[in-house]
């Protein structure tokens, strides 16, 4: 008896090792090297990639996005809140596209929550707003929060009344991010919300892109109301604001370096 147990766990253990060695052979495009710790546990369990609706817009479209990884460290990518800015969902969408291509390429220590497009009715008509002509980054509940924002535009009736903002909310409590960075255009550069850790995270990205650092000393860039200075005031972890230089472009080769190393770096602001 002992002995066909034997038998059929070194029968088993001989299958599932050919069956890796054909896989991993065929992955590496037949060139047969000592596979790591890591591309073994890469081959048997790859960085899985959801699609997500996190919620519909005022008008009821889908706002989409995507959860990658399972890691600790959680980062949540977010663009076109304001709906004009559309090179920062192209930036998101490229960077999806590319960590489609190899998921490999995000560490197993993190997950990334990213939304590229938050204001979807804003961005079918090429306007700021949502469709409740509300500026969705002063929508957010903060001190100092007012009807009337900079510029004279519109808040909301009250904090998170839109749907957009409260749905922002929701992934922030459901999937608790570590880190929050916000697109946006056009300036050619990063602002840190008011904490240590976001000003790290701040200066490393405008080191990283060669974007201008804008720090806590400039007034106009810290609104009450914003996705950002909710985050850092409900969570205490960092968020930043990045600013592209262009309105309708990605601006990727700048900013692919960033995106590259702050998913495959053990970096933790
Ligand atoms: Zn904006």
């Amino acid at each position: 008896m002992n002995r066909i147990k034997l038998w059929i766990i070194t029968a088993v253990v001989l299958m599932s090792m050919t069956g890796y060695l054909r896989l991993y052979m065929l992955i590496e495009n037949g060139t047969i090297t000592v596979p790591s710790y890591l591309n073994l546990v890469s081959l048997i369990e790859p960085i899985k990639i959801e699609s997500k609706i996190f919620g519909h817009s005022t008008k009821g479209k889908p706002i989409e996005g995507y959860v990658i990884g399972k890691g600790q460290d959680t980062i949540l990518l977010m663009a076109n809140i304001h709906g004009n800015e559309t090179g920062t969902k192209l930036l998101l969408d490229q960077f999806v596209a590319k960590i489609k291509s190899n998921p490999n390429i995000v560490s197993r220590k993190k997950r990334l929550v990213i939304i590229p497009l938050v204001n979807p009715d804003g961005y079918e008509i090429n306007k700021k707003m949502n469709a409740n002509s509300v500026n969705l980054n002063l929508n957010f509940d903060t001190p100092g929060w007012d009807t009337w924002g900079p510029l004279g535009t519109y808040a909301g009736p009250k904090p998170f009344s839109e749907v957009e903002s409260q749905i922002i909310k929701q992934v922030v409590l459901q999937y608790k991010p570590n880190m929050m960075i916000s697109y946006h255009a056009q300036g050619a550069l990063v602002a840190p919300e008011e904490s240590q850790s976001s000003f790290a995270l701040a200066e490393w990205y405008a080191d990283e892109t060669g974007y201008t650092y804008e720090g806590s000393d400039s007034s106009d860039l810290n609104f009450w109301g914003t996705a950002t200075m909710w985050f850092v005031r409900t969570t205490g972890n960092p968020a930043i604001t990045v600013e592209l230089p262009k309105l309708t472009e990605s601006d990727w080769d700048t900013n692919k370096k960033a995106l590259n190393d702050l998913i495959s770096s053990n970096h933790v602001f």
